[in-house]
């Protein structure tokens, strides 16, 4: 399989390249492989929940152990990259082989690709690898998107009125108001 050239975000896949990818892979053609990789073409890095919603949209019912399977086979065959930001769910997508990193914000968790900085595996080279054969660095870069800088200011502006201190005392309250997924 040739690795993903070009525009790293395709504008949508047509269930017959859905079926190509699945059969170049040897795996058998399902309707619900074929849904998932529509979905994750779609909405890169989606949690298996927001896989299972999409899934559920559009092909009916179907259990949450089938897509979980399905996203294993996938996963399995090289279809689809696993990756899991600390703090988060899994995400899954369909950009594999590239060794590319991601970007996300710890306001809403949007995650975004980012280009490996060398081109291949580990990207960052151990000072000492201890005799380990490594093969892979896992690379995430944290930060605050642009949509949500605006309400980091605007909170910052307004944190000496703080809510938190005025209004109820809630034992329960996040001290960032504006955090709430
Ligand atoms: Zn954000
Ligand atoms: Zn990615």
């Amino acid at each position: 399989m040739s690795p993903p050239a070009g525009p790293q975000l395709p504008e949508a896949l047509a269930a017959s390249d859905a079926v190509a990818r699945l059969r170049g892979s040897g795996l058998r053609v399902t309707a619900g492989r074929v849904a998932v990789l529509r979905i994750l073409t779609q909405a890169p890095h989606s949690d298996a929940d927001s896989i299972i919603r999409g899934v559920r949209t559009h092909h009916g019912t179907v259990s949450t152990q089938a897509v979980y399977d399905v996203l294993r086979v996938l996963g399995q065959a090289g279809l689809v990259r696993r990756i899991q930001p600390a703090g988060g769910p899994a995400r899954f997508e369909l950009r594999v082989g590239d060794n590319h990193h991601h970007v996300v914000c710890r306001e809403c968790g949007s995650t975004t690709d980012v280009d490996c900085a060398v081109g291949q595996a580990p990207c960052l080279d151990p000072s000492d690898d201890h005799g380990y054969r490594v093969d892979e660095a896992e690379v995430t870069y944290w930060g605050v998107c642009p949509a949500c800088q605006e309400a980091v200011e605007r909170r910052r502006s307004a944190g000496d009125r703080s809510p938190d201190l005025e209004g109820s005392l809630d034992p329960d309250g996040s001290p960032y108001p504006g955090a709430a997924r």
